[in-house]
């Protein structure tokens, strides 16, 4: 069944906010490659390619329903930040407008009956959980920590050991 041109429109605009989440992410890795925080650089670059794969995935399934990618500007992202707080709190707020949007759309392939958008969307649903669940608990660590730079120092070797999604905790 061809995709509606809603839906289609839809999942475009979220691609573009995947793209635009992943710049993000780079931006932030710029700032703590700045302030010699690799560890947390590290993390940041895991979280950036994370992102690209959540538009390759919209994109591949867009063209799998035989609709059209459209890829749209992405806006150009700050990279200053005055704390590693700030850059997690900015990581929140950017994933819970994420999980906003994938529930936007969501709603739609609802009311337009488009149980495949749907059944692919649910990935994205549970990632979503996942995301800020992640967001939240860093940026708890990073509060706890607070001025203490030795502790911060052995949270950046902790950022460090990130794996790839899927290959062990701690996504
Ligand atoms: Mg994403």
């Amino acid at each position: 069944m061809a995709i509606d041109p809603k839906i289609q429109a839809a999942i475009n605009k979220q691609i573009n906010h995947e793209m635009t989440a992943a710049y993000n992410y780079l931006a932030m890795v710029v700032y703590f490659d700045q302030i010699n925080l690799a560890g947390f650089a590290f993390w940041m670059q895991k979280q950036h390619e994370e992102e690209l794969a959540h538009a390759s995935k919209l994109f591949k399934y867009l063209s799998d329903r035989g609709g059209v990618v459209e890829l749209e500007a992405i806006p150009k992202p700050s990279a200053k930040f005055d704390s590693v707080a700030q850059v997690f709190e900015a990581a929140l707020a950017m994933e819970q407008a994420n999980t906003a949007s994938i529930n936007s759309v969501y709603a739609l392939a609802k009311e337009m009956n488009d149980y495949a958008t749907l059944s692919h969307l649910q990935w994205f649903l549970d990632e979503q959980v996942e995301e800020e669940k992640t967001m939240e608990e860093t940026l708890g660590l990073v509060r706890f920590v607070g001025d203490d730079k030795s502790a911060l120092l052995t949270l950046n070797n902790q950022m460090a050991n990130r794996q790839d999604e899927g290959e062990g905790a701690g996504g």
